[in-house]
């Protein structure tokens, strides 16, 4: 008789079971939404004028729990400047084979020049190609950006970009 309930009581999850919304996710048809602070693929972001805020410091590497970072610095020239200031990341890779996603990198970065996005479909076949290079890290130009090298804006200090001053070229007033 214990084993005639048993089976009723088996029944009884799946009939519960038929008349819920199904959880399916159609995935990679229609990737699914991740919470707000999801910590994604990392982006380095740029400054209005199209500048990089990265300064090549490797804080976010000394961070990094994972080993996962490799920043190489360099010296901005009057003829060749890619940030404000003196330095610039010229070298700057993030090996996802490594991270861990644990945003301790993005804390410890002193310009806000290091984020994470809400992206996260970065599998792939080899080894190689999830190490990500500035090519595929920096941030997009936006509209009214210019590709760095190229000089501050007029007038401006580094000071200027680290306080938020900076407009984009094609919004600062063309009169005296
Ligand atoms: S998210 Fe964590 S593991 Fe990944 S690069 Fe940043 S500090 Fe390293
Ligand atoms: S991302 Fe930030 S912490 Fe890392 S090297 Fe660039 S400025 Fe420094």
């Amino acid at each position: 008789m214990s084993k005639f309930f048993d089976a009723v009581a088996g029944f009884g999850v799946t009939f519960g079971s038929m008349f819920k919304k199904p959880v399916t996710e159609e995935y990679p048809e229609k990737p699914g939404p991740v919470a707000k602070r999801y910590h994604g693929r990392h982006q380095l972001n740029r400054y209005p004028d199209g500048l990089e805020k990265c300064i090549g410091c490797e804080l976010c590497a000394w961070a990094c729990p994972a080993d996962a970072i490799y920043v190489e610095g360099a010296d901005n020239t009057d003829t060749e400047r890619f940030s404000p200031g003196e330095r610039y990341g010229r070298v700057y890779q993030i090996n996802y084979l490594r991270c861990i996603g644990c945003g301790l990198c993005i804390e410890a970065c002193p310009t806000r020049a290091l984020t994470m996005t809400n992206d996260y479909e970065m599998a792939d076949d080899n080894r190689s190609d999830l190490i990500y290079g500035k090519d595929k890290l920096l941030a997009p130009l936006a509209p009214g950006m210019e590709p760095p090298p190229h000089a501050m804006a007029p007038g401006s200090t580094d000071d200027d970009y680290y306080l938020g001053n900076i407009t984009p070229p094609s919004a600062r007033s063309t009169h005296g």
